[in-house]
């Protein structure tokens, strides 16, 4: 027997057409990329993406063509992300920290017709267009008065394009299985890899996570995405800002400490969102201009792990709550978020930064389970260790073009790569990528781990940890640290530091001073790179075993 409920799609644009109806007032505020702040709301939001709709299928954008966007996050990335699906099209997030050889390839194989582009990649497309066979036309995000002079081949200036259109248009009405949106995978190994996000899937997967226990919005919310809504479907921010009615305050490129400081103060934002570095950034810039954070209740941190001194900077110095999560492309892609159940809700103190170093629990619409190499489940017991598979309708099944193969197991279960442990309750803690774990004598060291702890340090910027071959242990760990400017730490310092803070025989064996450690287009730590950096490296312990 069926359910006798009606059949209401869940198409990402009828997030736009609540926003509208019930929060159309809401402010959405942004640091144009020409300069000033720019202030809108979801009601002009709603018609002006109608309008680019209706423009882009007057180009001839059809059902499942994609359309990439190469943008900071404003409030014209945002519209013209529900323009595309609202035509049918699929929006195609491009992440401009990439070499220009991987944009080549990935704007290639997704087979972009129309790019959305910045102000700011203009000269990046005029050189990399001769080699995109595909791309038809290029929207140039600006109004007839900041139009570049540009070699770009049809270039279309957004504002007019916009205005010549009344919007007088009906969304598409499609499948809410069809693709929305598509974000390649930085593709550490081999060629990156396309994930296709459905209407449902954004759907579901911003519904879910706007919930209390996860991200926890509200129309009373004030919301900065500062993680780029080119990274990892912008944490689904501007699905769920939209949905759940916050405001939304948007840096565009400017994401240094003082200008994030600007807008978090000037615009009284209550919750934002970002990588470590960035907060990293912003901390500094507080020490070092006396600053307070007078409005913000919450930041999420994600992307790599949030060191504990980040955590107790930002919750004890700045009464601001932490919340760290994990996720990743593949997962739409919040996959856990560390609040507090009430089982761990006495816990205050270096008790509560113990748990807040946890990735945290999953929320419905996300299975979770960690297997040895040999696909046996492991216990709960928040030390086993093994990798970490995850199931729901909101993870990937297979990748664009099928490229990579079969990526589920018999289950169904999508293998993350990453090595991690869950607790009792249910709360997940990554000890470190499965290709970066260092092996030691047969034991697991986790990186990740000894870095967060290596951090705490107050001489310490940054530190990466990767395994350097041993004749003994097979590996042994190198502490590579960035140090606070005008510092020179030492070896004997830090281990006198990490003492009490990890297992003796996961003290790292030697310790190198560099000026800069080595990030990804998404902020990590580039551990291959490393590798590669330090592959003659003799460990002292090497000499004597
Ligand atoms: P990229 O394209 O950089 O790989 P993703 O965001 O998809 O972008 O990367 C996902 C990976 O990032 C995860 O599999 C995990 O290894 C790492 N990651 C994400 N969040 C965290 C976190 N809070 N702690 C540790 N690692 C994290």
């Amino acid at each position: 027997m069926l359910g006798l409920m009606q059949d209401w799609p869940l198409l990402c644009h009828r997030v736009i057409d609540h926003a509208k109806e019930q929060h159309g007032n809401r402010e959405v505020i942004s640091r144009s990329i020409e300069g000033p702040i720019h202030r809108t709301n979801y009601a002009e939001i709603h018609g002006r993406s109608l309008k680019i709709a209706q423009a882009l299928e007057r180009l001839g954008v059809k059902e499942g063509d994609r359309v990439g966007t190469m943008a900071w996050n404003t409030w014209r990335h945002m519209e013209s992300w529900y323009g595309i699906m609202g035509a049918g099209g699929v929006y195609h997030t491009l992440n401009p920290r990439l070499f220009p050889e991987q944009l080549v390839y990935i704007i290639n194989h997704a087979e972009d017709r129309f790019l959305f582009i910045d102000l700011t990649f203009v000269p990046l497309i005029e050189a990399l267009q001769d080699k995109l066979p595909t791309l038809e036309a290029v929207i140039i995000m600006t109004d007839r008065e900041h139009m570049p002079d540009t070699k770009i081949r049809n270039p279309i200036c957004y504002e007019e394009w916009i205005d010549d259109v009344d919007g007088d248009y009906s969304w598409k009405t499609i499948d809410e299985n069809s693709a929305a949106g598509m974000c390649y995978t930085s593709g550490t190994t081999g060629n990156p890899k396309g994930v296709v996000y459905s209407h449902r899937s954004n759907v579901i997967h911003s519904l879910a996570n706007g919930c209390p226990d996860m991200l926890g919005l509200s129309s009373m919310d004030r919301v900065m995405p500062v993680v780029p809504f080119f990274h990892a479907n912008g944490w689904s921010l501007a699905f769920s800002g939209p949905m759940f009615g916050a405001s939304m305050i948007m840096p565009g490129m400017m994401m240094d400490g003082a200008s994030i400081w600007e807008l978090l103060d000037t615009e009284r934002v209550s919750t934002t969102a970002a990588v470590p570095t960035i907060w990293l950034m912003l901390l500094q810039y507080l020490e070092a201009e006396n600053k307070t954070l007078e409005y913000l209740d919450k930041v999420i941190i994600g992307g790599s792990a949030c060191p504990r001194a980040m955590t107790q900077a930002f919750q004890e110095k700045y009464n601001v709550d932490v919340v760290h999560a994990w996720g990743m492309t593949e997962m739409s892609p919040l996959g856990s978020l560390c609040s507090i159940k009430p089982e761990y809700a006495g816990l205050d103190g270096g008790a509560k930064l113990d748990l807040q170093e946890k990735q945290g629990h999953a929320p419905f619409t996300i299975e979770m389970k960690v297997e040895d190499d040999e696909g046996n489940e492991m216990p709960w017991d928040g030390k086993t260790f093994g990798r970490l598979k995850v199931r729901g309708p909101a993870v990937s099944s297979s990748y664009f073009k099928e490229e990579g193969g079969k990526i589920l197991d018999e289950n169904g279960f999508f293998d993350t790569g990453d090595v991690a442990h869950i607790d009792e309750h249910g709360y997940m803690q990554i000890t470190d990528r499965s290709k970066d774990v260092i092996k030691s004598g047969g034991e697991w060291i986790s990186s990740i781990d000894v870095e967060n702890k290596a951090v705490g340090h107050p001489d310490v910027a940054e530190a990466a940890v990767i395994g350097i071959e041993h004749p003994k242990w097979d590996e042994r760990p190198l502490l590579i640290i960035v140090p606070m400017e005008g510092k020179t730490p030492t070896f004997d310092d830090l281990k006198e530091y990490l003492s009490d803070k990890i297992v003796s025989w996961w003290m790292p064996d030697d310790m190198v001073l560099v000026e800069e450690i080595p990030h990804t287009a998404t902020g990590k730590i580039q551990k291959m790179a490393l590798r590669e950096m330090f592959k003659d490296h003799k460990l002292p312990t090497a000499e004597v075993a």
